[in-house]
């Protein structure tokens, strides 16, 4: 069959299996020669494609919840938009959680995905007590920070090269209400803007959107939100039960746009009014919007066209976030190929081999795929090398393996634990291959 992630580029035909048991999973693993495991897709471009996909959504089940210490243990193929169904009714929230609800544990665990508290809160795997992994010797092995850690540390970010994750468990935060206390800080330019990040480190959540094509003194100019889990105190005169809110219905974005539609002309419109409409103020949010503004639409994706597009993301070192965000922006803003969205996040310290996040400030801007848009990747990833950063694979499609070990110094060291692991070379994506790992 036809499949793609969440750029919609590119679309590979693939036999996809859907194994509903360990026992369905191993015969599958065993009789083929090379295989990806994948989740719900919403890595952007080809890390959970290959011409044999494991999919591990018949992996569904939550198998326990403790309710003193609010540690789960879920099959991998649970998404977190489950988990949010079942547990923010009972006053529990996801650790960390990606800017899309639908992705599952599996995919979040081999993304070792971030969230807007990571300066605070650090990756997923930072909340993991345990991962099941089944290897390509069809051996279910269990790891975490103290046992069998070198497969730990491989496979949390390991995007699925080391093996599939089965089952895994970690722990939910508490929380009194389903809002949150959220404050909008407007700022004129980036350096203003990394000032805000700055003295508003305290606050657990923040995120600041880009206009990504104001130029000279305006650049980098944003808006940054803030925000905190609500307390009953803060809330509770308002609402009978805090903790329950609506269930809205997702509007369906109805077909492709075509491809003339967006331009750097309809873009920069776009970011102005956007701009323009944020107002520097304190409010509650359901966590929805908060968290999980583009879910309002599904298949917003369908909005870049068949071309498909993907999301540009890079981190810079805290030493040289501010000159290299200024030197890449610059760039972007030359070329005229603007972004709808341009987020811009803070990032504490991080652990692992291939995770994304290290210490210092991250860039994610979405392009449309096309032969000017593939050039100017090309000239700021030089930039990126050279200022020592690097790009996230879960939304890349195109980076070279030279930018890959550029930017990743322990690829070495991920190698050979992938070598020890999985000494057949079962699990490669079209990525593992196109980057030589
Ligand atoms: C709108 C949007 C916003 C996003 N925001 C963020 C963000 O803020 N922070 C962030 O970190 N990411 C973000 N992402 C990326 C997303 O969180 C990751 O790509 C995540 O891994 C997707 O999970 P999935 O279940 O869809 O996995 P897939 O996309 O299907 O797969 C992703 C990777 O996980 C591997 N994988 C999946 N399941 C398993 C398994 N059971 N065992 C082993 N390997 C497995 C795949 O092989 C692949 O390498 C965003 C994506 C979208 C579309």
């Amino acid at each position: 069959m036809k499949i793609t992630n969440w750029g919609n580029y590119p679309v590979v035909d693939a036999a996809v299996h859907s194994p509903e048991s360990v026992d369905e999973l191993k015969k599958i693993v065993s009789s083929h020669p090379e295989m990806i495991a994948r989740g719900l897709g919403r890595c952007y471009g080809d890390s959970s494609l290959n011409y044999t996909i494991v999919s591990t959504l018949r992996f569904n089940h939550l198998l326990a919840f403790d309710e003193q210490t609010g540690i789960i243990i879920c099959e991998s193929g649970v998404s977190f938009s489950e988990l949010l169904e079942i547990f923010v009714p009972r006053g529990w929230f996801l650790p960390v959680t990606p800017g899309t609800k639908f992705v599952t544990v599996g995919g979040a665990i081999a993304s070792d995905v971030h969230g807007k508290n990571h300066h605070i809160a650090g990756s997923f795997s930072n909340h993991l007590e345990w991962v099941k992994i089944l290897l390509g010797d069809g051996s279910i092995v269990q790891c975490s920070k103290d046992e069998n850690s070198d497969l730990f540390w491989s496979t949390c970010g390991g995007m699925g090269l080391t093996g599939i994750i089965v089952e895994a468990s970690f722990k939910m935060l508490k929380i009194e209400t389903a809002y949150i206390r959220q404050r909008v800080i407007k700022t004129k330019n980036l350096d203003e803007t990394i000032e805000a990040f700055e003295a508003n480190k305290y606050w657990t959540y923040s995120v600041a959107w880009i206009d990504c094509l104001a130029k000279g003194n305006s650049l980098g100019r944003s808006a940054l939100i803030l925000g905190e889990h609500a307390t009953k105190n803060e809330v509770g005169y308002r609402y009978r039960n805090p903790l329950k809110i609506e269930k809205r219905m997702s509007i369906p974005f109805p077909f492709f746009l075509p491809n003339f539609v967006l331009n750097s002309q309809t873009v920069k419109i776009f970011n102005e009014i956007r701009y323009s409409a944020y107002v520097s103020k304190d409010s509650f949010v359901e966590y929805e919007p908060f968290f999980y503004p583009l879910d309002v639409i599904s298949h917003w994706n369908r909005m870049y066209g068949k071309r498909g597009f993907t999301q540009y993301q890079f981190v810079l070192p805290k030493e040289s976030s501010k000159e290299g965000l200024k030197k890449l922006l610059t760039k972007i803003t030359e070329s005229g190929e603007g972004s709808f969205l341009a987020v811009l996040k803070l990032f504490g310290k991080q652990e692992g081999l291939l995770s994304f996040p290290r210490e210092g400030f991250t860039l994610a801007l979405d392009f449309v795929i096309s032969p000017t848009t593939l050039k100017l990747f090309n000239e700021l990833d030089i930039l990126v090398n050279e200022y020592g950063g690097r790009l996230y694979l879960s939304k890349d499609v195109r980076m070279t393996k030279d930018v890959f070990e550029k930017g990743y110094s322990n690829f070495n060291k991920f190698s050979n634990l992938k070598k020890k692991y999985d000494v057949q070379q079962k699990f490669q994506s079209l990525q593992s291959k196109r980057i030589g790992i």
